[in-house]
């Protein structure tokens, strides 16, 4: 695109970092997993989010907003959710004790989205609204010889797939070293994975060719992302942790059911949020939710406002571990607290900041060039590059009376200016400087006559 910068991102597929093409500059899709809404998300899950987010807001820069499909689903069936259901709520029967757990879990994840400045994605389906679709890529699975039913369950068979494991690069005996052979002695490979299982009287379940059953994990995301975005599409994107087996697994579902050589493009993933060199996760116990850490004191003893999270996730790259602690978010704090601006105004984005972005997100980059525009550069394009970063300069607060006396001192410099008395114009700028006040003289293009606005610097 003319006057746009070239767009470079990192590919897991092929482990290299490429000018990124789109199949459609018209409609640029991307699909990024959800989380399981069986309990609320914690720091962790919010780094996905918010990556994702800045590489939304990018392509909507470059490609035009009306140009770019985000979809990132809910994943609202799983063994995980009927668990918490009966431990939660155990007076009421398994599916109004799921409905529960899934409503209030899907809508705290939305406000957390909503709190850290992620934008909305273009569609947010829920697994189980596609219950149909994920039928029919397994019928075609098994009509193409690459499923089959077995115990209770039709599986993937990773036998029938010549590059399985493309992807993670594990070849098949790697992946079946751990395998528990006598769980899975139903399994024609200990790889296969389910893509149905049959369901109790009392489990969810739906109708199917294969008995009242519910789907796996990974037919969720083929099903969805093949529904909102075609068989194929530009990139998908989500946490390290899910190359294997999850994506591993949807591409095969995908690429196999559909017969096309890639499911995506580009594939991306972020690196692990950790405390002290440990990945944050629900199993080690070492989580900290979003919502504790906006709204409790149970992180470093105070509540964080949203944005110094997400500044704080944005100071290193995103392929990079980060290794959250107080400090850094309180580094977050320092430096957001300088970037206050008066009036915006509309501008495009600093190229140096967009230049970092498009070079596989280098965030790290982007936050440096921003802070060195919020000491010198113009308001308007400030406040244009930080919202490329979801990043919203807080107004400085001037006092209305405040605000008029400078206002009258402005006035009374452009008078002197024009009486040519330039000593008496420039003491009163000096004045105005000294209090941290800075003025930007331009032209009115209407009439030509010179106009001052100023702006409060810190
Ligand atoms: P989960 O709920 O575990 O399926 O995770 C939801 C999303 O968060 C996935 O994209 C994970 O890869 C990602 N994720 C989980 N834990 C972390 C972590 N500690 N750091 C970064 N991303 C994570
Ligand atoms: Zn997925």
């Amino acid at each position: 695109m003319a006057g746009q910068p070239e767009l470079k991102l990192y590919n897991t597929l092929t482990r290299e970092k490429t000018d990124f093409v789109p199949i459609d500059p018209q409609n640029v899709r991307m699909y990024v997993c959800g989380p399981t809404v069986y309990d609320f998300a914690h720091i962790g899950n919010a780094r996905p989010i918010i990556v994702f987010d800045v590489l939304f807001r990018l392509l909507r820069h470059v490609y035009g907003a009306e140009h770019v499909t985000y979809a990132r689903n809910i994943t609202d069936v799983d063994d995980k959710i009927n668990a918490r259901a009966l431990r939660d709520y155990p007076g009421l029967p398994l599916n109004e004790a799921i409905r529960a757990v899934t409503e209030k879990t899907e809508k705290q994840f939305l406000d957390d989205a909503k709190m850290l400045g992620c934008l909305d994605p273009t569609v947010q389906p829920r697994a189980t609204d596609s219950i149909p679709q994920m039928i029919e890529i397994i019928e075609k699975l098994i009509a193409k010889g690459h499923a089959y039913q077995a115990g209770g369950e039709v599986l993937f068979d990773t036998r029938s797939m010549a590059d399985y494991g493309a992807l993670s690069k594990r070849n098949l005996d790697e992946q079946q070293a751990g395998a528990r052979i006598a769980v899975d002695a139903h399994k024609k490979s200990p790889g296969d994975f389910v893509l149905w299982k049959l369901s109790t009287e009392i489990e969810p379940g739906w109708e199917s060719p294969w008995g009242r059953g519910r789907p796996g994990w990974h037919i969720e995301c083929s099903a969805m992302s093949e529904r909102y975005l075609g068989e194929v599409f530009d990139i998908h994107g989500g946490g390290l942790d899910l190359i294997f087996p999850h994506h591993e697994n949807e591409i095969a579902q995908s690429r196999c059911a559909h017969g096309t050589d890639v499911m995506a493009n580009v594939w991306m993933h972020n690196g692990f949020l950790q405390v002290e060199g440990r990945k944050m996760s629900k199993s080690e116990g070492n989580f900290v939710t979003i919502y504790e850490l906006l709204h409790t004191e149970t992180f470093g003893g105070r509540q964080w406002p949203a944005e110094v999270l997400r500044l704080a996730m944005l100071m290193t790259h995103y392929r990079e571990p980060i290794d959250f602690s107080v400090k850094r978010l309180e580094e977050a704090e320092r430096l957001l607290s300088k970037w206050s601006v008066v009036d915006a105004g509309t501008a495009a984005p600093d190229p140096a900041v967009l230049n970092a972005l498009a070079d596989d997100l280098n965030t790290v980059a982007a936050v440096q060039a921003l802070h060195a525009l919020a000491q010198s550069g113009d308001a308007a394009v400030f406040a244009a590059s930080a919202a490329l970063l979801g990043i919203q300069p807080k107004k400085t607060e001037v006092d209305e009376a405040v605000a008029a006396e400078i206002d009258a001192r402005v006035r009374a410099r452009l008078e002197l200016l024009k009486a040519k008395n330039f000593a008496e114009a420039d003491k009163i700028r000096e004045t105005l400087a000294a209090e941290g006040i800075q003025l930007k003289d331009g032209k009115d293009p209407a009439t030509g006559e010179r106009v001052t606005t100023w702006e409060v610097k810190r």
